[in-house]
């Protein structure tokens, strides 16, 4: 069956209620006929929270245990995902990213993706398995331990997700309607784009709009995965992120 990813960000798992909302959109793609990857990030400040419990403890600290310790947001909110998929009649299971796995370089703390397995989904999808819920932003080292791909490193994970499944495309879901020519909270002259060209968003991202890591820009350019920058609160159209003949 064709795969699509979908991923939603902090504020848009940020309690349980949100997460039945963003269920409810991953409910329409299923009912459609496609098995859906859904990448979650931590509910909204909870990675804050565990990187200020790492600085409270040490200034100068281990980044091994860094990763072991802000890795966990994302695990509470890719089983809450399964959960509330499961209540809603979908046969979905969450993975971490060790399980998968996707396995990184040891640059803890940015860590950079090497491979991602796509065996152990794949035979759940045939199984019967419709939705996989899979943590974002971490992984696991040839040494065998926990790595973390980086502030907004959800981003990279779905993309990345996306190249290795062949999903027809990865819809990154936020808290804004799309890409807009600059951050629409910051000024209300902000146009939203229907469509943007890898190399503008790169642009973009690398001058420091969070809407996409940059990283997670530059794999989808490289693997041509078309990118969309969706609302999870409305059902507007969002932006197109892709190749710029298409534009
Ligand atoms: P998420 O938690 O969903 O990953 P982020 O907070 O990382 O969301 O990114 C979304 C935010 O990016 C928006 O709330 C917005 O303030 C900001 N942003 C910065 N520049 C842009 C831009 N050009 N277009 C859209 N959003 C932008
Ligand atoms: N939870 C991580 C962060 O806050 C990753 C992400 O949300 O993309 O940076
Ligand atoms: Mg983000």
């Amino acid at each position: 069956m064709p795969k699509l990813v979908m991923k939603f960000g902090g504020t848009s798992v940020s309690d349980v209620e949100r997460i039945k909302n963003a269920a409810s959109k991953v409910y329409v793609e299923v009912e459609k006929g496609l098995d859906v990857i859904v990448i979650v990030s931590a509910m909204a400040g909870e990675t804050n929270r565990l990187v200020s419990l790492v600085n409270s403890v040490s200034s100068l600290y281990d980044a091994r245990e860094y990763d072991a310790i802000v890795s966990n947001g994302e695990n509470v909110t890719a089983g809450l995902m399964a959960l509330t998929l499961q209540n809603m009649g979908v046969s979905a299971r969450s993975w971490q990213g060790w399980q998968v796995p996707l396995m990184t370089n040891s640059a803890h703390g940015a860590a950079r993706i090497l491979e991602i397995s796509t065996q152990k989904i794949n035979e759940k999808f045939l199984d019967g398995m419709r939705v996989a819920v899979v943590a974002g932003f971490q992984g696991l080292t040839s040494e065998g331990r926990l790595s973390t791909l980086g502030r907004g490193g959800s981003d990279t994970t779905a993309v990345a997700f996306a190249a290795a499944f062949e999903a027809q495309q990865c819809d990154i879901y936020t808290d804004v309607d799309g890409i807009f020519t600059a951050d629409p909270r910051i000024t209300n002259k902000a146009k939203k784009l229907n469509k943007i060209s890898y190399e503008e968003m790169l642009e973009l991202a690398s001058l420091g709009a969070k809407v996409l890591q940059t990283r997670s820009v530059e794999l989808a350019m490289r693997y041509n995965v078309p990118l969309k920058v969706l609302n999870s609160f409305s059902d507007n159209e969002g932006t197109l992120v892709c190749q710029e003949e298409n534009i």
